[in-house]
């Protein structure tokens, strides 16, 4: 589904994206970890079309994606900061990428209803934001991302804010409901037990490049090199 060629990114010089190579499968779940600043977010940015590449290429669908816009490539992305409006209340922030894509009011309104009881927040359409807690409001982000179907989900860091009992619970959840859907999913976090719990392919990068790719349980077992397994704890 997504194919990511020697995909480069500089900024004043420096490659934060250094020629990477990634293919994601059609239903694939793929958590990419890495330390911060190690080009996690710039490789989401990219593919969704908000972060022009320097070199290289993006394939969704077989499709180069060179010159297609953020709104075209069909991806969803959910942000790092979840970024929801504060002065609209749940439904007109799961709605909005609805009206993005052209729907009608009433096929919002159902999709809305439809959207909420998935993310486990069912009758929330009027509720406001800011009085929503933390793994509320992330739940609002991910139906807004799910909202307009996506062929491809990005999350950066989607539980981020959330306490660990919070995020083991929302991590099962998650799994349950891609598969569900049948959703592909490429997922950044720098929580080794949440990618290990939510992947079906863990990516480790380290300074633009990727460092491993493989099974949670490959990547666990034989780590690459030094990084990878100071990375996920190991002493070597
Ligand atoms: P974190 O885990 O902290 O979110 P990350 O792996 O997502 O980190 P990125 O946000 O992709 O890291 O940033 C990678 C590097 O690129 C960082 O050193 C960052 O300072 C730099 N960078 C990102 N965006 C820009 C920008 N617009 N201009 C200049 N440098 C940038
Ligand atoms: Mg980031």
């Amino acid at each position: 589904l997504l194919a990511l060629d020697d995909a480069t990114v500089r900024f004043g010089g420096r490659a934060v994206l250094d020629g990477v190579d990634l293919e994601v499968a059609e239903h694939e779940i793929v958590c990419v970890l890495g330390p911060s600043g190690s080009g996690k977010s710039t490789l989401l940015r990219a593919v969704a079309g908000l972060q022009p590449l320097d070199a290289g290429r993006v394939f969704l669908g077989g499709r180069d994606q060179a010159g297609v816009p953020a709104h075209k490539r069909g991806v969803g992305l959910m942000f790092q900061d979840h970024q929801l409006f504060p002065q609209r209340d749940v439904g007109g922030n799961v709605a909005f990428g609805l009206r993005m894509h052209g729907a009608g009011r009433s096929e919002q309104a159902s999709r809305v209803v439809e959207l909420l009881e998935l993310v486990g927040l069912p009758g929330a359409e009027r509720r406001a934001v800011a009085a929503l807690s933390g793994g509320e409001q992330q739940r609002v982000a991910l139906a807004r991302a799910l909202a307009p179907r996506p062929s491809l989900l990005m999350l950066d860091e989607p539980l981020g804010q959330l306490d660990r009992s919070l995020r083991e619970r929302l991590v099962v959840e998650l799994r349950q409901l891609f598969g569900e859907l049948g959703t592909t999913v490429l997922a950044v976090t720098h929580d080794q037990g949440e990618a290990f719990a939510l992947a079906d392919r863990v990516v480790v990068m380290r300074d633009g490049r990727i460092a491993q790719s493989g099974t949670p349980l490959d990547v666990w077992r034989h780590p690459a090199d030094a990084f990878v397994a100071r990375f996920l704890g190991f002493d070597n």
